[in-house]
């Protein structure tokens, strides 16, 4: 895939073009201009305004200076008033309420014509710059204070903030993109992305894959060194940014670059079930996002939903949606997904994600309060999805997912909040129906405890990327330890064989959803070890079906036999490498191995 336009028209000096390097995270050529993007929980860019829109900008940006300073007095209520701290924040309110900050804010608005959040950047940004300035490292220091600010500013804008417009084909540079920024782009034809951090499996990258923009990340200092308006050209097959590039760097780079989607022809035909050559069948789920990826998908053969992650309501509605809402989204979830049925799974957030206060967020998120623990600490949201739920489930073929299970005292709380709602609901004469029941199988804790968890349970959703997360205790998001994130560890690769068994000896639906399932190089590998359930993005589904259809489960045996004789992860990935080569080379191309590190095998 290639967004953007024409090479040739990219005209730079000559000698200007630089190269920066990243690592791919979406496959896909993009060349174009970049939009930076700024902050980090809040994130905000550049919007002009019209003449006539200046007014209720500024009556914006007064209300969320009232609200910062309101968010400053109980911060610093809450501390005790002779401490530093209740200090820090009575200094933050002086010069939150000093009245030529605020001035000058609103003359930017009303001069330049641009959102608040850009005004107060621009303003705030002055401030740090005169503070950093200051020879006197205590009074130098006071920058951090107002970075401080600018961000509760940013925070209390987020509320009602300036839908994000960007033109056609741009391409988005920040520090770290959140989902529901990509999703708010995405439909805007966003050319590319270039983060500075960022990893392969989150869930940015799995939305960017998604939706086809190609992306990179891993550039430190991103946003020092690019900025809005510059040309470039991003390669997201080897993770090379050109900056300014030159027309022939252009021209060259998308001559050698191979489509990123498989041409549907090169795939089994259509409507036929997926099977290997030797008949086994194999069930290709769609990771449910939106409605047109998922018509399309169906259309390549996939059949039911395997993952919906319903935080992508959260992020839709800047918060927890009601109940109305949750019963109309899953309805019409459950509809698409028909007779193959959906899988849809609770709320998977982090305290981080819903708590804005920097004070009360875990300091190491994916290890706090996070899924389902999250649910069972703050009920009431998670009993608003269950009564959802239960009244969407009526007349559909629903399973309910419950992400982050550690043991099967979690499933009885689930199942005991079901009945007190099912009750309930009832007893006010509202008809329920009655979903299925899984759990996500993504720590080591649930698999050492799969045999008891499957006796609680009607189904499984394999995560594996957050299974090699906590399997190899590596943040999935951290760019630092990326080259220990390997999908192919032998301890991973038993902790699914176990898992995978277990649930076929019971007869239990097993669906693997994790990135690797979407990942042509690891689908033979899955299939050997007993997988005959994948649920991935749409853009993976031909190239996935190519392999499947193309390769016999027998050797697919074959090829688990040998790896899990392997010591080594680096063994294990040799091994396999050299078994796709040999026997299924035609098959496989240098982008059907994306998210494996090993070098490329030409098809
Ligand atoms: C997983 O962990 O593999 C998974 C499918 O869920 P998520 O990526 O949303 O954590
Ligand atoms: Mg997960």
């Amino acid at each position: 895939m290639t967004k953007g336009g024409n090479g040739s028209q990219f005209r730079s000096e000559k000698g200007s073009e630089t190269r920066l390097h990243a690592r791919p995270v979406s496959r896909g050529v993009a060349v174009g201009q970049v939009i930076t993007i700024h902050g980090d929980n809040k994130q905000f860019y550049r919007t002009p305004i019209r003449p006539e829109q200046v007014d209720r900008e500024i009556a914006r940006y007064r209300t969320a200076h009232k609200a910062a300073a309101r968010q400053l007095t109980q911060v610093g209520n809450a501390l005790e008033s002779s401490s530093n701290s209740a200090a820090i924040f009575d200094m933050h309110r002086a010069i939150l309420e000093d009245s030529t900050l605020s001035e000058k804010i609103e003359s930017v608005i009303a001069k330049d014509r641009i959102n608040a959040e850009w005004a107060v950047k621009l303003i705030t940004d002055e401030y740090i710059a005169k503070y950093r300035a200051i020879p006197d490292e205590h009074f130098r220091d006071r920058y951090i204070d107002v970075e401080d600010i600018a961000d509760q500013l940013q925070t209390a804008l987020g509320g009602k903030r300036h839908p994000i417009r960007i033109p056609r084909g741009s391409i988005i540079a920040a520090k770290e993109l959140r989902p529901s920024t990509i999703a708010e782009l995405g439909s805007q034809h966003l050319g590319g992305i270039i983060t500075e951090s960022g990893g392969w499996t989150s869930h940015s990258f799995i939305l960017a894959r998604e939706l086809e923009i190609p992306a990179v990340t891993g550039v430190r200092k991103l946003l020092r060194r690019v900025k809005t308006g510059d040309t470039v050209l991003l390669d997201g097959f080897d993770g090379t940014v050109f900056l300014n590039p030159e027309g022939s760097t252009v021209d060259a780079i998308k001559a050698t670059r191979r489509p990123a989607r498989i041409a549907t022809a090169e795939a089994a035909p259509l409507g036929e079930l997926t099977k290997t050559l030797d008949g086994r069948e194999i069930k290709i789920r769609a990771n449910f996002d939106i409605a047109a990826s998922f018509r399309h998908a169906r259309d390549l053969g996939a059949r039911g939903i395997g993952l919906f992650r319903s935080e992508y309501l959260f992020n839709r509605f800047k918060g927890f949606p009601g109940e109305a809402e949750q019963i109309k989204a899953y309805r019409e979830i459950g509809d698409y997904a028909g007779t193959d049925r959906a899988r849809i799974r609770t709320f998977d957030l982090s305290l981080s994600q819903i708590v804005e206060r920097s004070a009360r967020r875990d300091k190491n998120p994916a290890l706090g309060l996070r899924g389902i623990r999250l649910s069972l600490t703050h009920q009431k949201h998670f009993r608003t999805q269950i009564r959802a739920l239960l009244q969407a489930s009526v007349e559909r073929e629903i399973d309910v997912i419950i992400p982050m299970v550690s043991g099967v005292d979690e499933i009885r709380a689930v199942r005991t909040i079901f009945a007190e709602e099912r009750d309930a609901l009832e007893k006010r004469g509202i008809e329920v129906g009655d979903p299925n029941l899984g759990a996500m199988i993504e720590l080591p804790a649930a698999v050492f405890a799969i045999d008891q968890l499957l006796e609680e349970l009607d189904c499984i959703c394999i995560g594996t990327n957050d299974l090699v997360q906590y399997t190899l205790g590596v943040d999935r998001d951290n760019e630092t330890v990326a080259n220990w994130f390997r999908s192919l560890h032998p301890s991973v690769l038993a902790a699914l064989k176990r898992v995978i068994e277990a649930a076929a000896k019971r007869n239990i639906p097993a669906v693997v959803c994790g990135e690797m399932a979407g990942s042509p190089f690891y689908v033979p590998i899955l299939l050997g070890l007993g997988a005959t359930e994948l649920s991935m993005n749409v853009n993976s589904i031909t190239r996935v079906r190519r392999v499947i259809t193309g390769i016999a489960y027998e050797e697919s045996r074959e090829l688990r036999d040998r790896v899990l004789e392997c010591p080594t992860v680096e063994t294990v990935e040799s091994t396999a490498r050299a078994f796709v080569a040999e026997r299924w080379g035609h098959l496989f191309n240098g982008e059907t191995l994306v998210g494996f590190k090993a070098p490329v095998i030409a098809s």
